[in-house]
């Protein structure tokens, strides 16, 4: 079903390739065909909690190869926008005597609100991630999911947007997927900080498309050969759009066949799941 102009895929995982701890199809077997059709592959997620080292674990456990460049976070996203948005990293000041002067502020910190996924993220970037006795420092906020949020992060994450600094978010996503059901997602606890300040933050995750350009950018292929699949219009298939990236949708996780059809700009290609798409 795929056409032979496509030479990658950037896949979602949740939804696409299982529904929590349950395989959609025999994954194994998927991405052997995948491999022999010469795909190159790519895995992108809004879920901005874990580091691709612990996805590259989880998909090995279900069978797929696949290695850490493969995998893009949000997390990974928002760190490239913050690299983007903070000043160049100064020059090493030597003194007379040869020594290097300490550095002292004018470093590429940020106040980042997230959990291991976005502090490691960050760190590999080269950018400091402060604790919040010294949040002050900050020259931005990054703020992705946090299960250890308290009222004195909020504070300080707060006080700094106000003052004008970047804004950073991983993902909008308002919700969170948990066997109970739905708990705040990154996108709750970011909606507090836009009340309080009247300042939105610039977004990595999908719907933007950073993150896909991000997993693009790896794989090295022209945009209209590399495709987007995932199962939800309004992130998965809304970021392609706006990537620029031809898109499609499976129906194995939320959205279904008829919102699909409904959909403006039209969705290339709808399928029942991933295996009946690269059939
Ligand atoms: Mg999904």
């Amino acid at each position: 079903m795929i056409p032979s102009h496509i030479q990658a895929l950037i896949l979602d995982m949740d939804g696409v390739l299982w529904r929590g701890d349950a395989p959609i199809g025999d994954l194994r077997r998927i991405f052997e065909r995948i491999r022999a059709r010469g795909l190159k592959v790519a895995f992108a997620t809004n879920n901005g909690t874990r580091t691709p080292e612990m996805y590259v674990e989880r998909l090995t456990s279900f069978g797929v190869t696949a290695e850490p460049w493969q995998v893009v976070t949000s997390a990974q996203a928002a760190a490239e926008l913050a690299a983007e948005a903070l000043p160049p990293p100064a020059p090493p000041i030597f003194s007379e005597n040869g020594g290097s002067a300490p550095q002292g502020r004018g470093g590429r910190g940020v106040f980042a609100i997230g959990e291991i996924g976005l502090m490691e993220a960050l760190r590999a970037k080269g950018i400091e991630t402060l604790p919040i006795e010294r949040a002050d420092e900050a020259q931005a906020v990054v703020v992705g999911i946090d299960r250890q949020i308290t009222f004195h992060k909020m504070v300080e994450a707060a006080l700094l947007i106000r003052r004008g600094l970047p804004f950073i978010a991983t993902n909008p996503d308002k919700t969170f997927p948990t066997p109970r059901g739905e708990i705040p997602g990154a996108g709750a606890w970011i909606a507090v900080l836009v009340t309080a300040t009247g300042r939105e933050p610039v977004y990595a995750g999908k719907p933007a498309p950073t993150l896909l350009e991000l997993a693009r950018e790896r794989l090295g292929t022209p945009r209209e050969a590399t495709l987007v699949v995932g199962d939800r219009l309004e992130t998965d298939l809304a970021a392609a759009q706006a990537a620029g990236m031809p898109g499609a949708l499976v129906l194995s996780g939320v959205s279904t066949r008829a919102e699909a059809e409904a959909w403006r700009p039209k969705i290339e290609w709808i399928a029942e799941d991933l295996e009946k798409l690269v059939e």
